[in-house]
């Protein structure tokens, strides 16, 4: 007779054929569920685990508009509402050409848990499009931003679902959806999306919360072995909104970051990262990386290769899922990496993850160490129902607080259930327990 983890997981690959990214989300999760499901037969009974990885809805849709040249497009839409037990279904819309079912299921599925870790009342979700924001015009990204929320509306709602951004999507992309929502409805629910400007809902600290967020979390860790960011040499990979803030923290805290990446390469700045200069290049004229490196002197941008390849004491991998593999892994423990933190999500291969077990890095998995971002997301919702808004120092030492919460959260965990310092188990027992608990005190539904 195979455990229910088994049995569960190969139910999972069944159903959802061609779904690899959300195979790995849901393997990882199960194996650290097997003490778990041995303390508490209850969670079988009721089918706990088969009913968390089969989601609530999933909605996809058409998204047709016009380009520049007068020409029609189409893509595809996605909002998989994946479990609402904690709260009302909450998690970003990314854009992307790589976005299909599977990505967007991974990530969800991820989201339960993440926000259950948030202490925050959150359940999970997430959506997006295949749609490439890349070189197209604002009016193009309007249009289609436009069209995309003309079917979305319907779904979504401050105590329904509450999208926000992710890669690709950011505080122009939610100023469109908001505007369209707001038309179509003839209704301000600024609690129906976050990520908003601060003029109209959004909350301070939101933008630099996921990157601040994972370096207060990764100096939790460091602090574990009587350290600190002061005086470490830091690789970052990614160069939009979690790469950007998460470089900016680790410079106050006395670190020194020295690369950045793209999708083509990436930079080495032994001078440390000028984080002003990659925002004005990124953020502000939505240039390439290489132009960072063209108006700094001595800095090269490297063409593809690995940015792994640089040695530090600390890597943030802040780009996207499966970026860092064995290979990587093993480059890092060699040069001496004492702490890696995920600011993506799932940007560490399952190979990678056990080379750093077995070479005693510590590792935070994204779920726990990027949990800032929805965390603030939460508190935006937070002062939208309260029509408040509070000061930056407030909101971001909410989020250092909760950051820190869910570090020790994770710890504690791991030690009750018998794999101390593993933050993988930590996160993803105390991430389920809340919500399996949840969901049996409902019943069948
Ligand atoms: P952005 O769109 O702002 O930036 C993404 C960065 O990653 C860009 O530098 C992009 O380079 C790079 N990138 C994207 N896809 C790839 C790829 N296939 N290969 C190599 N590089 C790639 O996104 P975010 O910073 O918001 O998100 C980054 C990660 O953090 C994602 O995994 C996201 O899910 C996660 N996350 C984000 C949160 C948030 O609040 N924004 C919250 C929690 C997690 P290029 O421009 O060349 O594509």
């Amino acid at each position: 007779m195979t455990s229910t983890v088994e049995s569960v997981y190969e139910e999972v690959l069944r159903r959802n054929p061609g779904e690899a990214e959300f195979h790995q989300a849901v393997k990882e999760v199960l194996h650290s569920l097997r003490e778990v499901e041995k303390r508490h037969p209850e969670y079988a009974d009721a089918r706990i685990l088969s009913r968390i990885v089969e989601p609530e809805r999933q909605i996809m849709f058409r998204v047709p508009w016009v380009d520049d040249k007068g020409q029609v497009q189409v893509n595809r839409g996605f909002r998989v509402e994946f479990n609402s037990a904690l709260g009302p279904y909450k998690g970003g819309l990314r854009f992307h050409p790589t976005v299909y079912l599977g990505i967007i299921k991974f990530l969800g599925f991820e989201q339960i848990f993440k926000n259950s870790l948030t202490g925050l009342a959150m359940g999970g979700g997430k959506g997006g499009s295949d749609f490439d924001p890349h070189g197209k015009s604002d009016a193009e990204v309007m249009r289609f931003c436009q069209s995309f929320m003309t079917e979305l509306y319907r779904h979504i709602g401050e105590n329904t679902d509450v999208p926000a951004g992710d890669i690709g999507v950011g505080g122009r992309e939610i100023g469109y959806m908001f505007g369209q929502y707001k038309r179509i409805t003839n209704r301000f629910d600024a609690g129906v999306l976050t990520g908003k400007g601060l003029d109209w809902g959004g909350s301070l600290a939101r933008t630099e919360a996921t990157g601040y967020g994972c370096t207060v979390f990764a100096n939790e860790m460091l602090g574990t072995k009587g350290e600190s960011f002061d005086g470490r040499r830091v690789v970052i990979s990614g160069a939009g909104n979690v790469a950007i803030y998460a470089a900016q923290k680790v410079e106050q805290l006395g670190g020194k970051v020295v690369t950045v990446s793209d999708s083509s390469g990436y930079v080495v700045d032994e001078n440390g990262i000028d984080v002003a200069l990659l925002q004005q290049v990124k953020e502000v004229e939505r240039a390439r990386l290489s132009e960072y490196a063209a108006r700094r002197d001595g800095v090269k941008y490297v063409q593809g290769g690995s940015v792994w390849d640089v040695n530090c004491d600390v890597a943030l991998p802040c780009a996207t899922q499966n970026e860092l593999d064995e290979a990587a892994a093993k480059t890092l423990a060699k040069n001496g990496v004492k702490v890696v933190a995920e600011g993506a999500n799932m940007p560490c291969t399952e190979g990678a993850v056990k080379v750093f077990r077995e070479a005693g890095v510590l590792f935070g998995p994204g779920k726990a160490a990027n949990a800032g971002g929805v965390a603030t997301s939460g508190l935006e919702m937070q002062q939208n129902a309260s029509r408040d808004s509070w000061t930056f120092e407030r909101t971001e030492e909410e989020l250092t607080s909760i950051m820190k919460n869910i570090h020790d959260t994770c710890l504690a965990t791991a030690e009750e259930y018998g794999t101390p310092g593993d933050y993988v188990a930590g996160a993803n027992i105390a991430g389920f327990k809340k919500v399996a608990d949840t969901m049996l005190a409902y019943g069948v539904v």
